[in-house]
């Protein structure tokens, strides 16, 4: 058996002013700038994250009974993979980019600068305790920031390798872990950052908001919601059912992206539940609480929590319903419900509990899902009409969406990941996470001397020759009418005749008047 890995010690929270103090001095000393300083970072902390791979694996397995094959996909190698990326596309992500202007800016050949913001927090959640936490460390590392690291304290394990990484693979003067619960997330977030992302429930995610709103301090907000499934009676049901299934046993449930509910259509419900059970047998076929690949509940206010609201239900446990408080096991457990009302359906459940309900109508299932939360983290349907998809899509809000598979629009550390409404604010990863953390500084560099004779007409005395000027040089016209309709010239009606964009068109028209000219030369040259 493998040791036990301690909790990390709480952080003093007398230290925490301190430390901010520091990584602030740093930041001001500019060493945090160059770009290959930034890299060296990235570097060190891929070779720190390859180094403790069994480290990270074995403190998944402690804190949530993870198995190997999922903490090195969503973590381990998950984030590996995502620095060797960004240290692929850094160069291009730091590059000053040039701005298209209007006249009398061009002179100054505007730019974006993309600058560090200063020192940033990251704050991490229990259930992704790697990727949740240096996910967003990349970005602020590529975007040239000092960063302190709060990683969750119910995942402890995770906690102490997680710091052992940070300590032993970047440079201290930049980078701090502060560990500990509530009284040292609280010293923290008094203190002044340039941005925080927390990741976690929304209720602390508030707490964070209005902290972060007294230092104007702008926040990334990842927060969770009741992720809605609309089964189509156009859905490949087999592949639904199959799909539904490996994204409710992940984390056993305890995903951001995790399948909250079903709405099925009764033509396809008894297939669904019948592939559903036949698919956890494929999957644990040594019963799902004897299977290395199956995780526990991450402690036992979690389990409570699960178990009570599986029990409050007046829905019809269909499959599953099995629990153990001394392993802290949830089996997967789908419950038919009647309606919105059920007690699994108030909240996200962050558990192995999958309830669903049976409605006919796209129409109502579509109100159905926007009554329910209308602004969940992630949206998916399954449906072979891709005219239906677009459709549920259009009528629906979500922070991501998947069509025809569950948590694969937040599978890949290449694609921004993020909330809307209640499910959070701004997004981050790859290049994202990047102008996450970075601040988009416009800058002009004017023109000199040979300038003035143009600029004279900002000056005062603003005499009326000088707006007519203005007007003459600058001011645009509509292409469009008082009620709002779009005016079109006879020569863009011209050009749109024949459908197509109007590139299209006028490719066509050039090519027409070449092919015509070349024939006339053509004609000439043997009338001659
Ligand atoms: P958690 O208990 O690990 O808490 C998250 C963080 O909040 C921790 O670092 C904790 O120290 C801090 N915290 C807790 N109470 C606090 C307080 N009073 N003041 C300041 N900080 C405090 O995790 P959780 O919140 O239970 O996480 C589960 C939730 O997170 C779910 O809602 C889930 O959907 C959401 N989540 C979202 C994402 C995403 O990327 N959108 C990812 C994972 C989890």
């Amino acid at each position: 058996m493998s040791k036990t890995i301690p909790a990390p010690p709480a952080t003093a929270v007398a230290a925490i002013p301190t430390t901010i103090a520091a990584l602030r001095k740093t930041f001001q000393s500019h060493k945090t700038r160059p770009v290959e300083w930034r890299k060296q970072q990235l570097r060190k902390l891929w070779w720190g994250l390859h180094d403790n791979e069994a480290s990270i694996a074995a403190a998944l397995w402690q804190d949530l009974h993870k198995s190997e094959h999922e903490a090195l996909q969503s973590d381990g190698i998950w984030l590996k993979n995502a620095i060797i990326d960004a240290l692929g596309d850094i160069d291009s992500w730091v590059k000053e980019v040039p701005v298209t202007a209007d006249l009398l800016s061009k002179a100054g050949s505007p730019t974006i600068r993309k600058e560090p913001l200063g020192v940033v927090l990251i704050i991490g959640a229990y259930n992704y305790p790697f990727q949740l936490t240096i996910g967003p460390l990349l970005g602020a590392i590529a975007a040239g920031n000092c960063v302190v690291i709060k990683p969750s304290e119910i995942s402890t394990a995770s906690a102490t390798v997680l710091t052992k990484i940070i300590q032993d693979s970047l440079d201290p003067d930049a980078f701090a872990v502060i560990n500990g619960a509530i009284p040292e997330t609280t010293t923290l977030l008094e203190q002044k950052f340039d941005k925080i992302c927390y990741t976690g429930n929304g209720v602390v995610g508030r707490i964070v908001a209005t902290a972060a709103a007294k230092h104007l301090t702008p926040t990334i907000l990842e927060l969770g919601g009741l992720n809605p499934v609309v089964i189509t009676k156009n859905a490949d049901i087999k592949i639904a059912a199959r799909r539904i299934c490996w994204g409710k046993a992940l984390n056993a449930g305890q995903v951001c992206l995790s399948p909250d509910y079903v709405i099925v259509p009764s033509s396809k419900e008894a297939e669904f539940i019948s592939t559903l059970q036949s698919t956890w047998q494929k999957f644990y076929p040594n019963g799902i609480k004897a299977s290395p690949d199956y995780p526990r509940i991450v402690n036992d206010r979690h389990f409570q929590r699960i178990k009570s609201l599986i029990e409050s239900s007046s829905g019809e446990i269909k499959i599953g319903g099995e629990t153990d408080a001394s392993e802290k096991f949830i089996g997967l457990t789908v419950v038919k419900v009647k309606d919105e009302h059920d007690a699994l359906m108030k909240d996200e459940i962050f558990g192995p509990v999958l309830p669903y309900i049976v409605i006919d109508d796209l129409e109502e299932a579509i109100e159905f899902v926007n009554r329910v939360s209308d602004t969940p983290l992630a949206l998916y349907t399954f449906t072979t009409d891709k005219k239906e998809a677009d459709y549920i899509l259009g009528h629906t809000r979500s922070g991501g969406a998947t069509v025809n598979d569950t948590i694969w629009h937040g599978a890949s550390h290449k694609l921004a990941f993020g909330g809307v409404g209640e499910s959070g604010m701004g997004n981050y990863r790859d290049k994202f996470g990047f102008d996450a953390f970075s601040h988009h500084r416009t800058t002009v560099r004017q023109a000199g001397g040979w300038f003035e004779a143009i600029l004279d007409a900002r000056y005062p005395p603003y005499l009326p020759s000088k707006l007519s000027q203005y007007r003459m040089l600058l001011e645009k016209k509509p292409s469009f009418s008082r009620d709002g309709k779009a005016r079109v010239s006879w020569f863009g009606w011209l050009l749109t005749l024949g459908g197509g964009d109007r590139k299209t068109v006028v490719v066509k028209y050039v090519a027409t008047v070449l092919g015509l000219v070349y024939l006339k030369n053509q004609l000439d040259a043997r009338r001659r």
